[in-house]
């Protein structure tokens, strides 16, 4: 189904770039001083850098400033980074750590105004309005995703449903029978949700109304999204954020799928060098560094996000909006792998992989230490069975296609559907590094 660009406030979205600017402008220095006065980290940080708040007169003036990692979160856990009395906290947030503390974000009820805000412009990219029932397949706890979608979808008036995860059978029969039209989820639960469902008889792109999709939080490919939108038949829109900035929903693609528009008033981006930290010309890769605009709760300076990307080189698009375009993250920068010395993202793999005609979309990486080397092995389900000749035949020549591509030689293995694990719900383990372990 074609959907109809759709801006939920062109004055914002479609500003001219002065004015996007000046607004940003006057929104750093705002964020900056809030910070330097009543953040005692921001305070010493930035005396320790020597720079006061007046000293921002230009938006480049930002690269004065230092970063903040997610590190400093960790160190002030839970609430040394509030520039608010935590009377004025409304509702917390927490990522999940995989190891010490988790890092806590909070929300003002102005926060959270802002957030359902962007989660509203975002859904309206993709045509979502009032009408539209929006089925939350996403967590709804400490993670950000279920309540961030759920507050956008009400601010536009679309009924949300707050599915959650997990229960995967009963939420094929309830999107069928609620004739919900607009997924969220992670790419790989939209992808669970439709194998469960086919397997239930239920032909997820016929018997159900769902037509849009919005998926993030985790590395999708290309690849990855034909086959999820073939499956439901919908139109599926890449969304990004993170919980400490928000949550989902500080950028999101339009209708074109070409990059994501940054919500500029609300977000200060840079893309730098991963190494030096030095900010890059667009087009050029690097570490997505963000300065929110308007957090009152807990603001926070040049925040390095991890995720690599690029910015786009272009500030028109022909959706009209003039908000800037990010390229889709790459990857995290710690989810590189480094093999024998060669950098390897496993989109990369990815691609390749789900570009084979005879591949399901299920497969996963393993690396491992074998005497002075390291291994790749590349696990792929076929979507068929196969005989064991055939399985020889095709793992040869995906090996030689990755070869190519990642400059690493792999060894792949073919193994029958239905073989390789299924997350219900959250993220998925699709690389698993044994050197780490
Ligand atoms: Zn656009």
């Amino acid at each position: 189904m074609p959907v109809k660009p759709y801006m939920l406030h062109p004055h914002i979205e479609a500003a001219p770039r002065k004015e996007i600017e000046k607004l940003q402008l006057q929104r750093l220095r705002e964020t900056v001083k809030r910070a330097y006065e009543n953040v005692p980290f921001y305070h010493k940080k930035l005396k320790e850098a020597g720079i006061k708040p007046e000293d921002i007169r230009s938006l480049e003036d930002v690269r004065k400033l230092p970063f903040t990692y997610k590190d400093d979160l960790r160190q002030n856990y839970p609430y040394g980074l509030l520039a608010v009395p935590i009377e004025d906290v409304v509702e917390i947030h927490a990522s999940s750590g995989t190891t010490g503390k988790p890092t806590i974000v909070a929300y003002t009820s102005k926060d959270l105004e802002n957030w359902a805000e962007l989660m509203a412009r975002s859904f309206a990219a993709g045509g979502v309005s009032r009408g539209d029932i929006v089925y939350i397949a996403l967590g709804y706890h400490w993670f950000t995703g279920g309540l961030g979608f759920h507050y956008g979808a009400q601010k536009l008036g679309a009924l949300a449903v707050p599915a959650g995860t997990g229960y995967t059978q009963r939420h094929v029969m309830m999107i069928r029978d609620l004739g919900a039209t607009v997924l969220g989820a992670v790419p790989n639960y939209a992808l669970r949700l439709a194998e469960v469902a086919l397997e239930m008889g239920i032909d997820p792109a016929k018997d159900t109304r769902i037509s849009v999709g919005f998926l993030g939080a985790e590395m999708w490919s290309e690849e990855m999204r034909k086959r999820i939108n073939k499956l439901w038949d919908m139109d599926s829109y890449d969304i990004y954020g993170m919980s400490e900035l928000y949550g989902p929903g500080t950028a999101v693609e339009c209708h074109l799928h070409d990059g994501l528009h940054v919500w500029e008033d609300h977000y200060l981006v840079e893309v730098v060098d991963p190494k030096t930290g030095e900010p890059l010309e667009p087009e050029e890769e690097g570490v997505l560094v963000v300065t929110p605009l308007t957090h009152d709760a807990m603001p926070l300076i040049r925040y390095w996000t991890n995720d690599i990307t690029k910015l786009l080189d272009t500030t028109s698009c022909d959706c009209g909006r003039t908000m800037r375009k990010i390229a889709r993250i790459k990857g995290r920068a710690d989810d590189m792998l480094i093999i024998n010395g060669v950098n390897v993202f496993p989109q990369a793999i990815e691609l390749v992989v789900l570009s084979q005609p005879w591949a399901s979309p299920y497969y996963q990486i393993v690396v491992e230490r074998e005497g002075e080397l390291d291994r790749l092995y590349v696990y792929v389900e076929a979507n068929r069975k196969l005989d064991e000749k055939e399985k020889e035949r095709l793992a040869e020549q995906l090996k030689h296609q990755l070869r190519e591509t990642i400059i690493v030689t792999p060894r792949v293995i073919i193994v029958d559907p239905g073989q390789l694990p299924r997350q219900e719900g959250g993220k998925a383990k699709r690389v698993i590094d044994k050197r780490k372990m």
